[in-house]
């Protein structure tokens, strides 16, 4: 019988497939690796099920434990699924600027949220860093992963990630594209496809225009969600990356749209970004049909349904790509 014991066992092992219409005059194949088809919803399931397993073969996780990490996004909904599934308490600390429906997923998987004020300074003791320390502090049993600096991060995509992509491509993939959060996608599954190919996989990173990945001299603020910092996590090795391909939010959201209504693929806007960055490559280097670029589209568009897919959110933050829906057709009796 082909039944999985848990959710959990359903984490990896996510599709390729081909991109067609987006990809306008590039000659290289290009596929793209959905990790929306997580059970929870993104490429953070991996990174949690790694993290919460190590934790408990090194003992820092015990039966009944509780796991506490300031996180609101994947991250918060990987883990809580896989405390869930191996009986720990969950509490994720929040700032007050994340959203009802975020925080909603989170305690829909069982997990308590506690929200902290947004407009204090990271040292504050009211702040999600404090406040999260803290309770890692104080509650008995209590684990930190903290995905910043959890090695166990990169380690699940070098070991899941990196392999499933080589074995899919027969191992022909030429290049591997993905965004930079964390690092740990980029960082572990480029360190398996170099190490499998001898090194001739070239490994490019996608960067938002503000983020210190491509220009630590100009660090501002931008609006693509999940990716892109202002300090180099450890998580994060540049040695494994070949190169850095800076793409704006417009240009990201346009394409994250276009890959909804050209391909079918309802992704995020770190996708788009990703997407964009692989197409500049291959136009950059003037790759051909021999050329195949794997994309790595981290999470589902239902969580951008108000802002990349409202055309009223796009217009008001004077992003295009909107739709000039025509008036619905007068019916003739
Ligand atoms: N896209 C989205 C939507 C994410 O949530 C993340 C994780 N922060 C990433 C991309 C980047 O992944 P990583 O942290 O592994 O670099």
């Amino acid at each position: 019988m082909s039944i999985a014991n848990s959710i959990t066992e359903l984490i990896g092992n996510t599709p390729l497939v081909r991109l067609h219409h987006v990809t306008d005059d590039v000659r290289a194949q290009i596929a793209v690796k959905v990790e929306y088809l997580n059970p929870g919803g993104s490429s953070k399931d991996r990174i949690a099920e790694r993290i919460i397993t190590k934790a408990e073969e090194e003992g820092k996780l015990l039966p009944g434990g509780t796991i506490v990490e300031p996180t609101s996004g994947n991250t918060g909904v990987g883990l809580a699924l896989v405390a869930q599934q191996h009986g720990y308490h969950m509490i994720f600390v929040v700032p007050d600027k994340v959203s009802e429906d975020k925080r909603a997923v989170l305690q829909a998987y069982g997990a308590q949220v506690v929200v902290t004020p947004t407009q204090v300074e990271p040292n504050d003791p009211r702040s999600y860093y404090s406040v999260s320390d803290r309770l890692a502090q104080e509650i008995p049993g209590a684990y930190k992963p903290n995905q910043y600096q959890n090695m166990n991060g990169p380690a699940s995509h070098y070991h899941t990630t990196g392999p499933e992509i080589w074995d899919a491509t027969d191992r022909r993939i030429t290049h591997f594209v993905a965004g930079i959060g964390t690092g740990g996608t980029i960082t572990g599954t480029g360190r398996f496809l170099k190490d499998a190919s001898g090194a001739s996989v070239q490994v490019i990173g996608a960067d938002p225009q503000g983020s210190i990945y491509s220009n630590p001299s100009d660090v501002h603020q931008y609006f693509i969600e999940g990716v892109g910092e202002d300090f180099y996590p450890k998580t994060y090795d540049p040695s494994v990356v070949d190169e850095v391909v800076q793409v704006s939010d417009a240009e990201a959201f346009e394409m994250t749209r276009r890959l909804a209504r050209e391909e079918g693929l309802l992704v995020g806007g770190s996708s788009g970004m990703a997407v964009v960055a692989a197409l500049k490559a291959a136009r950059m280097h003037d790759l051909g049909p021999d050329d195949l670029m794997v994309v790595l589209l981290p999470d589902s568009g239902r969580g951008y349904l108000s802002k990349i897919f409202s055309d009223s959110w796009m217009r008001s933050h004077g992003f295009g790509d909107v739709v000039e829906r025509t008036a619905a057709p007068q019916l003739v009796q």
